[in-house]
Formats: structure tokens, sequence, C-alpha cells
């Protein structure tokens, strides 16, 4: 027996999010029924102005409410490092890691062939675009240690060896990537603080 209409529409829309299954989504939905109507206004207004709310930086792709994001605005942030991450969510991770006083790039993702994403759908122009030219004195890879991320670090790694060689990036500019700690196979977003910072410490140049 299907439930009905209101709540089936409910359950389709938790199911269509990543990591919910159909039995998570029809019990999400049943503890809504239960739920005060004034709290269940509240959840949706949240939802719905999510995205208003929000903005891309224009700098780092990280999310803010306005052109810049916290970090690219606070004055104190040392702009000659930069710690390149997949998500926003990566980012937040090293954030709580407390103690790094660079700025950030978020890709948006990592190169991944199967799922069609190239080089074209993550934001890896713009970040060759801040490298021209400017007081960037490291670059911290800090993509996942998956398949996708190493492959992200290499291709990025690759691309700005040929801008040392035509002159267009620093040749002072040391690229390095996050060091052991992070298993291969985890995600920056789950490491806890510690391991986030000691994979940090432990960065070597590429
Ligand atoms: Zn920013």
């Amino acid at each position: 027996m299907r439930s009905l209409k209101p709540v089936q529409k409910v359950i389709d829309a938790f199911e269509s999010l990543p990591g919910i299954g159909p039995k998570s989504a029809a019990r999400l939905a049943y503890y809504l029924l239960h739920v005060p109507q004034e709290r269940l206004e509240k959840f949706a207004a949240s939802l719905s102005r999510l995205r208003l709310d929000t903005k891309e930086c224009r700098v780092c792709f990280n999310i803010g409410e306005s052109e810049l994001c916290p970090v690219c605005e606070d004055a104190h942030r040392d702009r000659s490092i930069i710690c390149v991450v997949e998500q926003p969510l990566d980012l937040l991770a090293f954030e709580r890691a407390d103690g790094y006083p660079g700025v950030y790039h978020v890709l948006g993702g990592a190169l991944s062939p199967l799922t069609n994403i190239g080089p074209d759908e993550l934001h890896i122009s713009e970040l060759l675009d801040r490298l021209k030219g400017s007081e960037v004195k490291e670059l911290i890879l800090a993509t996942n240690p998956s398949m996708e991320g190493e492959a992200t670090a290499m291709y990025i790694t690759h691309q700005i060896s040929g801008m040392r060689e035509r002159g267009v990036a620093s040749a002072d500019l040391k690229v390095t990537r996050i060091g052991r700690g992070l298993p291969t196979g985890a995600e920056v977003e789950y490491a806890d603080s510690l391991t986030l910072s000691r994979a940090l410490e432990g960065r070597r140049e590429i």
C-alpha cells in the first residue's frame, strides 16, 4: 500500500536527497506528521530561503551571505597561502581544526571521468587565475585522498608546471599536498580536527 498522496510527496522529496533510502524517507515523513504546524512552517521557510540567502564567494567559491565569504572578508587571513578543497564542507572541517592562517579555494567537486566531471565543471581555471602574477606563495592541495581527489591534485599540479614554464606563475610558488594521517579513502569532511591538523602539518611539496 502506498502512502497517502500528501505524505508520499514528502517521502519522495526526502528520497531525492543523498544518503536517504526509501525507509528513512518514510520514517522522516511520518515523523513530521506529528510535528506542530508552527515548527513545520519554520522548517519549510528555512529550506525555501536557503538559496536566496546565500551566495557563492566570487573569489573562492565558498558559501557566504554577500559577494565575499567570511574567510575572504577577514583582513587577518594570510592571502599568500591557498588551501584547495573539493567542497565548502571540507573548508568548514579545516576551519574547525583551527590554526590554518590562509585562505581557500573551493573546486566544487573532483575530477571524475565516470560521472563526466571534467576540469570545466570545476573551479579550476578560476584557481589558476588567482595564481597569475599574484602574491600566493603556497598552494596546499587538500582534495580527498580518493582516486578522484588524487587525480584532481595531479591535474592542478600539472597545470601549474605548465604555467611556470610559460612564466605566468611564479617559479617560487610552492605546491604541497596534505600529508599522511588522513588514510586513503578517508574524506576531509569527516576527518576529526586533530587528524586534519596533522595532515596539514605533514604536507609535502610536490
Ligand atoms: Zn571566499
